[in-house]
C-alpha cells in the first residue's frame, strides 16, 4: 500500500462533450495498467456509452438489470374511457386505442402521477417500476475490467446510477487499486455523482467558446467538492486565442496543465477501428501527447499524497443552481434582468 488510501478515483469530465474524454480517458487507464497499477475503468454516460468501443469490448461477462424509474398503466378494466388523464398528461404520454380506450405510451411516461390525480376512478391507473437499463462488466484485452452501463431510450437518467457503478468498482477493487471513471458531458446528475468523492479530476476541454465556457462550469463544480483538478487541453491548435484564454484561466486559478494534444486524424481513425489510438498509432502526435498526459498522471499517482497536500483546494466554492421563481418572470413569458 502507498500510504495514501486503498483505492484512488481519477474522473475524467468535460462539460462540453465530443472533446476527447473517453480517449484521455482510456489512456490513463491503458498507460497506467502498463507501469503495474490495478485499473477498473467506468464509463459513467448511461445515455451515451462509448469507452467499450474505445477499447474494443464486444461481449459482456456480467449484465444486471437497472431500474429505478416509474412508469403509469391504465387498467382497461377499470378505466370508464372519461379521457381526463389523456388530456392533462404533460409529456402526450396517453394515447386512444382502436376500440376507444386509452393506453399509456411506457417510452414516452416520465412517471409524474398527474394522470392519476386527475382520474376519477380509484385504482384505474397504477405506477410500476420500470426497467431504466443495465449495467455491463467486461474484461478488456488490455488486462482491466470495464463497467459500463446503458440506459433504455427514453428512461431518464440519475446519478443513482452511477453511484451504483462506482459501488460495484470498489467491490471489486483490491489494495491500491485506480479507478478511472469517464464521466458524461454537462454538470448533470451523472457527472456529479462522478465527481462525488473522486480523489482527482482530469478535466479536459478544447480551444473553442463552448468548451471553455464547460470547462470553467465543471471545474466550479469540482471545487464546490473541495477536488484538485488538472486540466488537458486537446486539439490545443485549433484555435489559439482560445487556447490563451484557457491557458490564462488555468494560471488564475492555479490548475496544472498536464498536457496539450494536437489535433490528429490518428484519432478518429483509430475510434473507427475500435483501437486505442496509443495502440493502433503509437508513433502518431496525439498518441505522444496523450502518453504524456497519462505519465503526468501517474506521477501524480505514486506521490498522492504529497502531490494532494500542496494542491487540494483550501476552501469549498458555492455552488449555487439558477433558481428561476416564478414572480420573476413577465406575463409575455420573459424572464426580468
Ligand atoms: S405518469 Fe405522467 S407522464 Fe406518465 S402517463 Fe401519467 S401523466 Fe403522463
Ligand atoms: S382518467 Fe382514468 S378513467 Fe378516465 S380515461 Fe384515464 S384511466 Fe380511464
Amino acid at each position: 500500500m502507498r500510504g495514501w488510501c486503498e483505492v484512488l478515483e481519477l474522473a475524467i469530465a468535460s462539460g462540453k462533450g465530443g472533446v476527447g474524454k473517453s480517449t484521455v480517458a482510456s489512456t490513463i487507464a491503458l498507460v497506467l495498467k502498463d507501469k503495474g497499477e490495478k485499473i477498473i475503468a467506468i464509463d459513467a454516460d448511461a445515455d451515451a456509452p462509448n469507452l467499450h468501443l474505445v477499447l474494443g469490448v464486444d461481449k459482456w461477462s456480467e449484465r444486471k438489470s437497472y431500474s429505478d424509474s416509474k412508469v403509469a398503466e391504465i387498467d382497461p378494466e377499470k378505466c370508464i374511457r372519461c379521457g381526463e388523464c389523456f388530456k392533462a398528461c404533460p409529456y402526450s404520454a396517453i394515447e386512444r386505442t382502436p376500440d376507444g380506450g386509452y393506453r399509456v405510451i411506457p417510452l414516452l411516461c416520465e412517471g409524474c402521477l398527474t394522470c392519476t390525480l386527475v382520474c376519477p376512478v380509484k385504482g384505474a391507473i397504477k405506477r410500476f417500476t420500470a426497467e431504466s437499463g443495465e449495467i455491463r462488466i467486461a474484461e478488456t484485452e488490455y488486462g482491466f475490467p470495464l463497467i459500463s452501463a446503458r440506459l433504455k431510450p427514453g428512461r431518464p437518467n440519475t446519478g443513482k446510477l452511477v453511484t451504483e457503478q462506482k459501488e460495484m468498482a470498489k467491490g471489486m477493487a483490491s489494495e491500491d487499486t485506480v479507478i478511472v471513471t469517464d464521466s458524461a458531458a454537462g454538470i448533470g446528475c451523472q457527472v456529479i455523482a462522478s465527481l462525488a468523492g473522486a480523489n482527482l479530476a482530469v478535466l479536459v476541454a478544447e480551444p473553442t467558446p463552448a468548451s471553455f465556457s464547460d470547462l470553467k462550469r465543471v471545474h466550479t463544480l469540482t471545487r464546490h467538492f473541495m477536488q484538485p483538478s488538472v486540466l488537458v487541453i486537446n486539439k490545443f491548435d485549433l484555435y489559439p486565442s482560445y487556447l490563451e484564454k484557457i491557458e490564462e484561466y488555468a494560471e488564475e486559478h492555479g490548475v496544472e496543465i498536464i498536457g496539450r494534444i494536437p489535433y490528429d486524424e490518428t484519432v478518429p481513425k483509430s475510434m473507427a477501428l475500435m483501437r486505442p489510438v496509443i495502440k493502433e498509432f503509437p508513433d502518431s502526435p496525439a498518441s505522444n501527447a496523450l502518453i504524456e498526459v497519462a505519465e503526468r498522471v501517474h506521477e501524480i499517482v505514486k506521490d498522492w499524497k504529497n502531490w494532494f497536500a500542496k494542491h487540494r483546494p483550501r476552501k469549498p466554492e458555492p455552488y449555487k443552481p439558477i433558481i428561476i421563481k416564478p414572480n420573476k418572470i413577465e406575463k409575455g413569458g420573459e424572464r426580468e434582468r
